[in-house]
């Protein structure tokens, strides 16, 4: 017999915004069988995973069975998809069960996706198949491994459920933790109502659970969008700093912590190339890799123009304040960026950025001109910092194309040791990531255990996982990736 739940659940955002929360339940599940469960983060957040792996745990992990006292929402919010302004988008198949206060007393949603129809469900069906879900688990595992801020794993259930989408798939429900899961489109929403003190609440709720130094700033609400600018560079930075390409920069797909959210058409790069795209469903490359940076800059502004009403009495003032406040995301993602390719190159802090920024652009130019893989080369790269040039020289279409490059490099001093702690022997690679939720979709989980053992510890090389660490074959072909399956 499993003893009885001490799981709390608050339920802040639910009686602090109710016009942005609607009570809500989880759908039941036919045949719920557990598939991963997160046991490091479980005990992180205090929850005993012998207790999660048991029958009423797995009905709290798919929401059917909620303790006493916790109040199940769908979260409304708004967002621009594409470019183009919905007014109400909303958790159409996922609910926040409420809020879990860990043992060092952080705040965190306990969430959950797939979870059935709510009313934002639109023409969707309220459901997740069991791939993309264990998509979502891998790659937030890798994320987090790598030092991403992202929302995070805790399982995925099978629920016994089909799922239809081009062919019957088995379904799935996760359950996710993050900081928490206001996003850039909550505060649209929160505006379009034409509420200001509903914003204003939206805004204090963001200000205590995220950037409680705003709340003692002298325009806390500027402070507030400052500090969503600051933490949006950095991620960002760090997700061109690993090529991961999120797919799907949509403003209900940026939070206001600065975790990465929604892992649907996301995938990292292989060959380096700005122009990289993988969403099937992004035509005109608005999401590139290359885009990111003036996507998120474009994303904060629809942040700012929410905010509006709360930077100043006078409208005309609030603007010049906010496109003074977003002018600071160029220079943070620019530093970022620089620092952070100046530990993969392996080289010093204190070096003149007029030396290492052209060294960078003309590194970057060499390795699109021949496709490199961009992971790999850079632990390939500090071979050649110990002495051995040779494997790097041919990886390029045309080796001596960048022996004048090594020669000014070398001269640098770098660091191999220090690239090894920077640059990941292992990502969740496209090719290894379809095998695995191939062979999990069809019952073996095997491979996508050691998918997730090689990627939880991503700079440490080790035999037996020598596929993992190369680049895709040849032949894998263009990589293509979906949407709200
Ligand atoms: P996303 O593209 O994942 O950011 O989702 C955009 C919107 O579509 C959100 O409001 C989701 O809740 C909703 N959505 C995605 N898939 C489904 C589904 N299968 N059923 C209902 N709503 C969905
Ligand atoms: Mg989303
Ligand atoms: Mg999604």
């Amino acid at each position: 017999t499993a003893p009885p739940p001490t799981v709390t659940l608050d339920s802040r955002f639910a009686t602090e915004l109710a016009e942005m929360a609607v009570p809500w339940r989880a759908e039941e599940a036919p045949d719920p069988r557990l598939l991963v469960l997160n046991e490091p983060l479980a005990t992180e957040l205090g929850l005993d995973p012998g207790w999660l792996r048991s029958a009423d745990g797995v009905r709290l992990l798919i929401g059917t069975a909620v303790p006493t006292g916790a109040a199940p929402v769908a979260q409304a919010y708004a967002g621009h998809q594409f470019g183009g302004y919905v007014p109400r988008l909303g958790d159409g198949r996922a609910l926040l069960l409420g809020e879990l206060v860990d043992p060092d007393g952080r705040v965190r949603d306990l969430h959950l996706k797939g979870s059935g129809r709510t009313p934002f469900a639109r023409g969707g069906d309220g459901l997740a198949a069991v791939g993309p879900m264990l998509r979502e688990y891998v790659v937030s595992q890798a994320m987090h491994a790598l030092g991403i801020p992202t929302t995070r794993s805790l399982a995925v259930v099978a629920t016994g459920r089909t799922v239809h989408r081009e062919t019957p798939l088995p379904g799935a429900v996760l359950a996710r933790v993050a900081a928490s899961h206001l996003r850039v489109g909550s505060f649209q929403y929160a505006r379009a109502t034409g509420d200001v003190d509903l914003l204003r609440r939206l805004a204090d709720h963001a200000i205590a659970r995220h950037h409680p130094g705003a709340a003692g700033a002298e325009r806390p609400y500027l402070a507030l969008f400052e500090a969503v600018v600051a933490a949006q560079a950095s991620l960002v930075a760090r997700w061109m700093l690993v090529g991961f390409v999120h797919g799907v920069m949509n403003t209900d797909n940026m939070t206001i912590s600065g975790e990465t959210i929604d892992y649907g058409p996301c995938a990292f790069l292989d060959a380096f190339d700005p122009a990289t795209v993988y969403s099937s469903i992004d035509h005109g490359g608005r999401y590139a890799y290359g885009n990111q940076p003036a996507v998120a800059e474009w994303d904060l502004a629809r942040l700012a123009e929410a905010l509006l009403p709360l930077l100043h009495d006078d409208q005309e003032q609030a603007v010049a304040l906010a496109v003074e406040s977003l002018g600071g995301f160029r220079r943070r993602f620019d530093a970022a960026w620089s620092a952070g390719m100046r530990a993969k190159l392996g080289l010093r802090a204190d070096l003149d950025q007029a030396v290492v920024s052209p060294l960078v652009e003309e590194l970057l130019a060499l390795l699109e001109a021949s496709r490199v893989d961009f992971t790999s080369f850079f632990r390939v790269l500090a071979v050649a910092a110990r002495g051995e040039a040779d494997p790097t020289r041919r990886r390029f279409l045309d080796p001596g194309a960048v022996d004048d490059w090594l020669t000014r490099w070398r001269a640098l001093g770098p660091d191999p040791d220090g690239m090894d702690r920077v640059n990941p022997v292992y990502i969740p690679r496209n090719h290894l990531v379809e095998e695995a939720l191939a062979a999990a979709t069809d019952g073996d989980v095997d491979p996508l255990m050691r998918l997730l053992d090689a990627v939880t510890a991503p700079y440490d090389e080790r035999p037996g996982l020598e596929r993992h660490a190369a680049a895709a074959p040849p032949d894998f072909g263009t990589y293509r990736t979906f949407c709200g399956t």
